[in-house]
């Protein structure tokens, strides 16, 4: 391809005349975030009268659903109850932590349900309700599956993990995302941050010999961190070539005074050997950005719906379904800690690197997905 523009903005190199997608979406979301109350009100009011359009992607309510839920937090029980009136299920996050009232009808929906597919979207909003009642009804169906179950991949406890939560055997919560958010944002070059990414480690990965990184290293002494209850730093290394062909994804093993320990990992299909795709360039550009910790919290979708935000806690934008890594010294699920987006770090690589950390271990896992 011919790049012979830049963006306006970043000066990307560019095939055609106008903004790059990244600096696009940033001054889309910086629209967004800048929104009235009266304009909020009024987009509310518009999804309220046209919730229909909602679950066929249909613009502008599906982008404006988005745009409230993810920048305002702004999805009221006026909205929930357009929906569930509609029988609209889709996207489930419609119904995160929806009053007791439409809970009870999607619950009673769930009930009648025969068809699995009806099955799963229920069971997906209910996740998103995410309350006790929820619960006690997936631990039911878990324990007495009704005839749809043989026709979906996996038990409704599964499904909760989409809601950032799930239940053991005995019917015992366990939270699996945490109930704060906050972006990584361009700092100045050398501000101070509690998160940096993308620092290049001396040692060299055993499949490609490329350099390894502290993708992530964060420091939970931080006042806005505190809310993950880790009381020292925690560091989550790999290779960032190969961190996408690894069959159960990166681990290691970290210390609270910023040791990490890479855990043994298998490549796909038994390789070896996994040739190393990343140019100097890119690992030039990898360690040299200025992502700093935002001062504030943001919503906690703030990252679930865009594809150029870095966010800590929160929900994820997961690309394919939600996944979360079994502990290798628990065997718990790990909790959904941070995510990093490829593409703010080198132009043009794809994917969304999913960081996950069991506290009790002091295990963090890193896994890749793309479309
Ligand atoms: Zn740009
Ligand atoms: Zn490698
Ligand atoms: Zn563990």
């Amino acid at each position: 391809m011919d790049l012979k523009y830049h963006c306006p903005n970043c000066g990307t190199s560019l095939g055609y005349e106008g903004l790059c997608w990244k600096c696009k979406s940033e001054k889309e979301r910086s629209e967004v975030l800048s929104w009235t109350q009266e304009q909020i009100a009024e987009k509310q009011e518009y999804l309220i009268q046209n919730i229909a359009g909602l679950e066929d992607f249909h613009d502008p309510e599906f982008t404006d659903f988005w745009n409230l839920l993810s920048y305002h937090d702004a999805i009221t029980p006026q909205i929930q109850r357009a929906a569930l009136a509609a029988k609209v299920y889709y996207p489930c996050e419609t119904y995160y932590h929806a009053p007791e009232d439409v809970r009870d009808s999607l619950i009673a929906a769930l009930l009648d349900a025969n068809n699995a597919n009806d099955a799963a979207n229920l069971m997906s909003c209910l996740a998103m309700q995410g309350d006790d009642k929820v619960l006690e009804t997936l631990l039911e169906l878990e324990q007495n599956p009704r005839p749809w179950r043989k026709r979906l991949y996996v038990d409704p406890s599964v499904y909760a993990e989409c809601g950032g939560w799930t239940f053991d055997k005995a019917g015992k919560r366990i939270q699996l995302n945490y109930d704060i958010c906050y972006p990584l944002v361009k700092g100045k070059a050398n501000e101070e941050t509690p998160v940096k990414i993308g620092h290049l480690r001396e040692d060299h990965c055993p499949h490609c010999g490329g350099n390894m990184a502290d993708i992530l290293v964060l420091d939970g002494r931080d006042d806005r961190l505190k809310f993950l209850g880790i009381d020292g730093i925690l560091t989550a290394t790999c290779c960032p070539n190969c961190v996408g062909f690894l069959e159960d994804g990166a681990l290691n093993r970290f210390t609270l005074d910023g040791g990490s320990q890479p855990m043994p990992s298998k490549l796909f299909d038994g390789e070896e050997e996994m040739e190393n795709y990343m140019s100097d360039e890119d690992y030039r550009l990898l360690s040299n950005h200025h992502f700093v910790l935002g001062e504030k919290p943001v919503p906690l979708f703030y990252g679930a719906s865009c594809e150029d935000v870095n966010t800590v806690g929160g929900f994820a934008n997961w690309v394919q379904d939600w996944e979360y890594v079994t502990c290798p010294q628990c065997g718990k699920d790990m909790k959904y800690l941070a995510q990093i987006q490829w593409d703010t770090l080198m132009d043009g690589t794809e994917g969304t690197l999913y960081i996950e950390v069991c506290p009790d271990c002091k295990i963090v896992s890193m896994k890749h997905q793309q479309t």
